[in-house]
């Protein structure tokens, strides 16, 4: 794959910002080249602009090298990332599944790209040549995620790499819920398709969607690339510290992700007794995607009680849908006595 040929031109000549700290490599005494203020609080200094000591943590916990990372902050920055450095705005196209991650299109649209989307087939399945079918001169760019969001369920791993093949141009596989599936990660796939980006986050199984990371893992070239993109400082050394501690913690993130699966069997099992349920969908997240006689009016009784649940009914193929996550065992106790 000649990568090149999909980079928007502007970013493959791009000069990026050149860092105080990148320019100076060894161990010094003193440090008067960043205007920071010296007296030593724990955070006077610019953290490291490539997140090192973080990455190296990740990597081994992921089998990948340090160099197939980019940290972001949340996924969200590496998806406008995307767009930023592979299409030229007014003119490349991505392609997409629908429905899917809301944040593709909006991205496409901020920066100017035009979206395809290649509705899913029955019981939201992927249908890898109906999705090459929609690919043309200008498509940089495909989408797609598994499990899915709002649909719940895994792609087909067959369909998905006749898609990384079959399609020269990038292909991202954003695997923000992959803690909660069976499934292997498409990160064991990284050195075998050079076309290929996956994204990760720190916002679902590992509890930290208020602190904002996330991962898209590359090979070295697109990972170059996103480096020369991104703000310089893009993950404050905060994040960075908080991160790299809760990173010990894996037992206690599959603790909460057993228990997350095991409710979530239940809330199926419970909800299926309801007379208004009128579908549940399979899940490998940690939601369930289910169809109710009326989804804007149980939106609206739930909400009245303080149950704010996902209303997904305006969604390709989500007609009369609402989206549930999984709670505390508490959380959805209220949540089956309030659903009559
Ligand atoms: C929640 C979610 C994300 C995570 O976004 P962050 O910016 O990392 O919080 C990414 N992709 C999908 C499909 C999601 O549902």
């Amino acid at each position: 794959m000649d990568l090149s040929k999909y980079i928007r031109q502007n970013i493959l000549s791009l000069a990026p910002y050149s860092c105080a700290r990148d320019e100076f490599k060894g161990n010094a005494r003193v440090f008067v080249d960043a205007n920071e203020n010296p007296f030593q609080n724990g955070y006077n200094r610019y953290p490291d602009p490539l997140q090192l000591a973080l990455k190296e943590k990740i990597a081994k916990l992921k089998g990948v090298r340090a160099t197939q990372i980019m940290l972001g902050n949340g996924s969200d920055e590496p998806i406008d990332l995307v767009y930023r450095i592979f299409c030229e705005p007014g003119k490349d196209n991505a392609v997409a599944i629908a429905p899917s991650y809301g944040m593709y299109g909006v991205c496409a649209d901020i920066n100017d790209v035009e979206y395809k989307k290649v509705v899913l087939e029955e019981g939201f399945k992927l249908n890898a040549d109906k999705v090459l079918a929609a690919v043309d001169a200008n498509t940089h760019v495909i989408w797609l995620c598994s499990p899915n969001n709002p649909s719940g369920n895994l792609l087909n791993r067959g369909e998905m790499e006749k898609i990384i093949k079959g399609f020269d141009g990038i292909v991202v596989i954003d695997e923000a819920y992959a803690d909660f599936s069976a499934e292997e990660s498409w990160l064991a796939s990284l050195d075998k398709y050079e076309n290929l980006i996956v994204l990760q986050t720190f916002s679902k199984a590992w509890g930290l969607a208020g602190v904002r990371c996330g991962m898209a893992f590359a090979s070295e070239e697109i990972i170059g690339y996103f480096n020369k993109v991104k703000y310089p400082y893009n993950i404050n050394l905060l994040t960075q510290e908080f991160v790299f501690k809760k990173l010990d913690e894996v037992a206690e993130k599959e603790k909460q992700v057993k228990i997350i699966l095991e409710q979530r069997s239940r809330l199926a099992a419970e909800l299926a007794k309801k007379s208004r349920v009128k579908k549940i969908y399979p899940s490998d997240a940690n939601f369930l995607l289910v169809e109710v006689d009326d989804a804007n009016a149980m939106y609206k009784e739930l909400a009245a009680k303080e149950i704010v649940t996902r209303n997904r009914t305006n969604v390709t193929l989500c007609q009369n849908c609402l989206r549930i996550t999984v709670g505390t065992p508490e959380e959805n106790d209220i949540l089956l006595s309030e659903i009559q």
